[in-house]
């Protein structure tokens, strides 16, 4: 942990280059969900009360290089104000940001519009970096979800300017570091969600550091067929038999123990409310070739909940189940509740993150007792895969 924060930095009277992560939802004009912006009002914040004055970054979209107006950062300015509390003034173009209007000169907050406006952004060209650096005395990346990609605004300016993490950053590689840099033992995971073949990295990592390793979701079916399962219709990757075999090889080796699940809900049809049966399984289950797993059943439901009472530290990605529909939501909701039980009462550091991950927890009323939910998407999982983010390797880490 080598990163510095804003409490390692003197801003009194400089300008701070901040990347923040407000790529919100928007419809009809509206941001419809205010969360990213919500996560970086303590940096801002912090750097306004150290005497700084924060000129933001940020993307918005993919515009590919070019001015897009209908990408303009603009629509996300009443949403940042309103969290700010705060009038926040939008440097349409890198020339207003460096001429510095009347305007911008006395605001508090300045957002320079969409950076992914210049071809430079993505492309991490240096000229560019060092155009953006002329802007500011200091760096400060507060967008972590932004870190596994090496652009101008993510990596290339802390390499010129003095940099450090902002607060949401900070938070997030604290909770990262602690789940699986550093972990309390025993550490497990949960790892589920459709596919096998998109956590491929995923799984190879975490069975060489991990404890417990709890394979859910469509992906389960991967490894029970790999091990001789018929199991229908189900989900499932014949392709990926090999990896899941050899995940389980090396799991066996480095000492983490693999739970599958024993039983699962099957049904006919993919849809909410479908007619459906608990079922064992097991190397030797044969399913009629139109019935399919959607869910893990009551037995896995008790063992992983036993599992999770026995671990100090637990990972979270990917639901046990096909969580949108009910009643294949009720594995995930079980097991998300008895970790946030298990949290609750100190017993238990639990991180979690993934789109669909952090969609099932909200669902299961379970988000707000874990120790961190991650809102990172593909930059949790390179990270959890154990790869070197280019934003974090930047500011030192
Ligand atoms: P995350 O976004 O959290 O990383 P994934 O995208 O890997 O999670 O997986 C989530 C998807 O997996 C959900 O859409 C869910 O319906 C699906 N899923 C989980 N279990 C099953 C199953 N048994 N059969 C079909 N789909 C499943
Ligand atoms: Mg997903």
């Amino acid at each position: 942990m080598s990163w510095k924060t804003l409490d390692d930095m003197d801003l009194r009277g400089k300008r701070v280059l901040v990347r923040v992560d407000i790529n919100v939802p928007v419809e009809n004009g509206r941001v419809t969900d205010d969360t990213r912006i919500q996560r970086i009002v303590p940096t801002v914040h912090d750097i306004l009360a150290k005497g700084g004055k924060p000129l933001l970054l940020a993307h918005f979209g993919r515009p590919k290089g070019k001015r897009v107006q209908d990408l303009s950062l603009l629509v996300v300015k009443p949403a940042l104000e309103a969290a700010l509390a705060r009038k926040v003034v939008l440097a349409e173009t890198l020339e207003a940001a460096e001429t510095g209007t009347e305007e911008i000169a006395a605001a508090d907050v300045v957002l320079l519009e969409n950076i992914r406006f210049h071809p430079g952004e993505t492309a991490n060209d240096p000229e560019f970096a060092q155009r953006l650096a002329g802007l500011g005395d200091v760096y400060c990346n507060d967008a972590f979800s932004a870190a596994h990609r090496a652009h101008a605004s993510t990596e290339g300016l802390a390499r010129l300017l003095p940099a450090c993490a902002g607060r949401l950053m900070q938070a997030e590689l604290s909770a990262l570091e602690a789940a699986l840099a550093k972990p309390e033992r025993p550490v497990g995971a949960v790892v589920g969600g459709a596919k096998v073949s998109t956590k491929i990295e995923l799984l190879e990592n975490l069975v060489n550091r991990l404890d417990l390793l709890v394979i859910g979701g469509g992906m389960a079916n991967t490894f029970l067929a790999a091990m001789g399962a018929q199991l229908g219709k189900s989900l499932s990757e014949p392709d990926f038999f090999d990896t899941a075999k050899d995940i389980m090889a090396q799991a066996d080796k480095a000492g983490c123990r693999v739970l599958l699940p024993v039983d699962g809900l099957v049904a006919r049809e993919f849809a909410a409310g479908a007619d459906h049966e608990v079922v064992q399984l097991g190397p030797d289950t044969v399913l009629d070739d139109d019935q399919m797993v959607l869910d893990a059943g009551p037995d896995t439901v008790e063992l992983v909940q036993n599992a999770f009472a026995g671990l100090k530290t637990l990972i979270w990605n990917g639901p046990m189940g096909a969580f949108e529909i009910a009643p294949f939501d009720t594995a995930t909701v079980a097991a998300a509740q008895a970790a946030a039980r298990l949290t609750r009462d100190g017993a238990l550091i639990s991180v979690a993150g993934g789109g669909d991950t952090v969609a099932a927890l909200n669902q299961a009323g379970a988000a707000d007792d874990f120790t961190y939910i991650s809102t990172a998407g593909g930059a949790f999982l390179e990270w959890m895969e154990g790869k070197t983010l280019p934003g974090v390797a930047a500011l030192g880490g």
